[in-house]
């Protein structure tokens, strides 16, 4: 069995230092236990956000895949099934059951398994809490979208058309860009080069936003709140572009236009809705196979590479849900 390892705090960006390859023999599995073998795994943003809050150096990096049961002493899963598990950045784990999570009865075979790490996984509920019991967007409403062609954003974007939305889109790069419009986002523009962003967001919808889906954080927002119209809602999902600060960012916090605009602004964290993952999951699956939800992959081959999946991924190299194949 090998595990990565967080050999050393991250400090700013993560480095090809901070990890190191750990090999183990495994016990067989006692009664009531089951022996996982991954298949996909799972590169996430909260992975760096979290390295400090759960995390001790040495500690096997956190983190959910799609795995197979190998060998299995425990009845609920049988040999050949497979579940999402949060195992870490593992090839192989002993489990008693605890926290497994089978894939749904219904999938169907031509649908990728490792789609339960991204459209129809965490990211997929992520984007379904945001736009339904957090921002509440009604039809007819504009909605703008950061890291939009990421895992979580590229669902917020389609979920809000399906809706009735206008949907602005912004994300990393022309390619991105283009990825937007084809998903069939209204509006869609490349931050790194647009320029001025006030001038971007106002040249997308002139009349202002209704709800914007914030997975980025940082100075940037502060000029997406200037745009919002009058009692706007804001959902904070993410904060990406501060994760790697060895500092918090200080500065204004915006009350006043907060005020002005009477907005309302909410974090969430999708653990909050845990009691509906199933149905949610549900509602996705149903949305992918009726081709209302394209899901694209950026797929990184072999377990060694996973330090550099994760790298890339914060880096913005992905277009859709950064995932590892065994
Ligand atoms: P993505 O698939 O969107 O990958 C991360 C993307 O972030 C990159 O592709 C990159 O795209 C963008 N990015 C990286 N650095 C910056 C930066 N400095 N400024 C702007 N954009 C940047 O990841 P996810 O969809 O998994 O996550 C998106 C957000 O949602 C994250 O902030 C994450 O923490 C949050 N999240 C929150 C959850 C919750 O419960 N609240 C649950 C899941 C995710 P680009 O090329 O466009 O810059």
């Amino acid at each position: 069995a090998k595990s990565w390892v967080m050999t050393k705090y991250f400090d700013g960006f993560p480095k090809k230092s901070n990890f190191g390859l750990k090999v183990e023999e495994l016990p067989e599995p006692k009664d009531g236990e089951v022996l996982l073998e991954a298949v996909f795994l799972s590169v996430d943003p909260y992975m760096r956000l979290f390295s400090k809050i759960s995390m001790k150096e040495g500690d096997v990096m956190i983190g959910s895949q799609v795995a197979k049961v190998i060998q299995s002493k425990h009845p609920g899963f049988p040999v050949g099934s497979h579940v999402v598990s949060n195992s870490g950045w593992r090839t192989h784990t002993l489990s008693d059951g605890t926290g497994l999570t089978p894939i749904l009865p219904e999938w169907p075979k031509d649908v990728s398994l490792s789609l339960a790490l991204g459209a129809i996984g965490m990211p997929g509920v992520t984007a379904v809490y945001g736009i339904e019991d957090v921002l509440g967007l009604k039809e007819g409403e504009t909605l703008l979208v950061n890291a939009a062609a990421g895992a979580v954003g590229s669902v917020v974007g389609q979920i809000a058309k399906i809706k009735g939305c206008k949907v602005v889109g912004s994300a990393g790069s022309d390619a991105k860009v283009v990825f937007l419009k084809e998903l069939g986002f209204d509006e869609a523009f490349n931050y790194k080069t647009v320029g001025s962003l006030e001038e971007a967001l106002r040249k997308a919808s002139p009349e202002g936003y209704d709800c914007f889906f914030e997975n980025v954080g940082g100075p940037s927002s502060f000029i997406v709140l200037q745009q919002m119209k009058n009692f706007g809602r804001i959902a904070v999902c993410g904060s990406i572009s501060t994760y790697n600060d060895s500092e918090p960012q200080t500065g204004l916090y915006p009350y006043v236009i907060m005020i002005i605009k009477e907005l309302k602004m909410e974090g969430f964290l999708i653990t909050r809705w845990q009691h509906k993952h199933p149905e949610t999951l549900r509602r996705l699956l149903a949305w992918v196979k009726e081709g209302k939800l394209q899901c694209r992959e950026h797929v990184t081959k072999g377990f060694e590479n996973m330090p550099a999946a994760f790298m890339g991924m914060m880096r913005g190299e992905n277009i859709g849900k950064a995932v590892v194949a065994v």
